[in-house]
């Protein structure tokens, strides 16, 4: 320990995200197209035991104590749990990003295998918009799997929901009395240009000035300081719970994120929509000691850009979509 994962902005590195496949059984719009994508071949994924290896060189000299399975949808991994239970051999707090489908049943096993935190999405809380965006008819599985996994004690349990104009900007404040009513915290994430099918435009997004406006016209708020996690998080005054608002879009965090990911294929990318990726899996698999690793991973990230450009002039959209990087 003692050493740091630090950009050449100064920015020190802790906020770790692995994603564990890239396969999905939804397709919501604003990730992946109506078709779906090809999928990987199973020994293009990382194996449990190299990403085990990765995390745990990361603990070991980079102070990194949690981290955040992602997808794809991740619950699609056979054998997730097995992952979870490998990975809290470590000191590390385990986190799950999924689109609930499989927790009234797996919320428990999840839970006595090590994680300890959960993010649900769920971008509308009407079966028949739900099924729009997801092209699933879903939503009522979703809501059990909120449910089941509070039931579990996971804690916090968390939702995402993509906050995107003329698709679900009149279910702001629905969501808001959702989180009320169960304990749960609302993050409310801007629409980012990482849609499969390119129909970001700027006019889509919901930004965090109106979400906040339209929830605290009605419950009123009060901002909690903030830290290195790209949400603003702000508090309802009457002590019922909070909200997040991730404002990659409108006020972006770039300045202090301290965000690093691997794909399920094995490659590091030092920003969500960097361009360019680092090969760890090769590293992996051509016999690199911890010390190459450890080369390799600082590299990547003092290669890390100030920030994503998003509305600048020479931003060029990653080649893959969110559901292939891993959110
Ligand atoms: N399948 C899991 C899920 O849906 O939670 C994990 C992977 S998904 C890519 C991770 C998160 O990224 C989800 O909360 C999803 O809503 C969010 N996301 C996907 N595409 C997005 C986009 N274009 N803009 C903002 N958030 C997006
Ligand atoms: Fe799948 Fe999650 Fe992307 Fe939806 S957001 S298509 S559930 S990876």
């Amino acid at each position: 320990m003692g050493r740091e994962l630090v950009d050449l902005f100064g920015r020190v590195h802790r906020d770790f995200r692995i994603s564990v496949t890239d396969r999905c059984n939804f397709r919501c719009q604003y990730c992946m197209p109506e078709e779906g994508l090809d999928w990987l071949k199973r020994e293009e994924l990382l194996t449990f035991e190299e990403i085990t290896r990765v995390t745990k060189i990361l603990v070991e000299n980079y102070g990194i104590h949690s981290v955040r399975l992602t997808g794809g949808e991740p619950t699609l991994r056979a054998n997730l749990s097995d992952l979870i239970s490998m990975l809290s051999e470590l000191p590390i707090e385990i986190a799950l990003t999924t689109n609930g489908i499989t927790l009234e049943k797996n919320a428990h096993l999840l839970r006595s295998a090590g994680l300890s935190r959960i993010n649900i999405s769920i971008d509308s809380l009407k079966a028949e918009k739900f099924k729009e965006i997801t092209h699933r008819d879903e939503m009522r599985k979703v809501i059990a799997g909120i449910e089941a996994s509070l039931e579990a004690g996971l804690s916090p349990v968390k939702i995402n929901v993509v906050a995107m104009r003329g698709v679900n900007d009149d279910e702001i404040l629905d969501f808001a009395k959702f989180g009320r009513d169960r304990s749960v915290i609302v993050r409310f994430i801007e629409f980012m240009p990482l849609d499969a099918d390119e129909n970001w435009s700027t006019s889509s997004v919901l930004s965090q000035e109106e979400i906040f406006s339209t929830i605290n016209s009605v419950y009123p708020l009060e901002a909690v300081e903030r830290s290195n996690a790209p949400a603003s998080r702000f508090r309802y005054i009457d002590g019922q719970g909070e909200i997040g608002i991730v404002a990659s879009v409108t006020q972006k965090f770039c300045g202090s994120c301290d965000r690093i990911r691997i794909t399920a294929d094995g490659q590091f990318r030092n920003c969500l929509f960097s361009n360019e990726e680092f090969d760890l899996k090769e590293a992996l698999r051509s016999g690199s000691s911890a010390s190459e690793i450890c080369e390799l991973l600082e590299l990547a990230v003092l290669a890390k850009r100030d920030g994503h450009g998003i509305g600048n002039v020479d931003f060029i959209r990653p080649a893959r979509s969110m559901s292939q990087i891993g959110g």
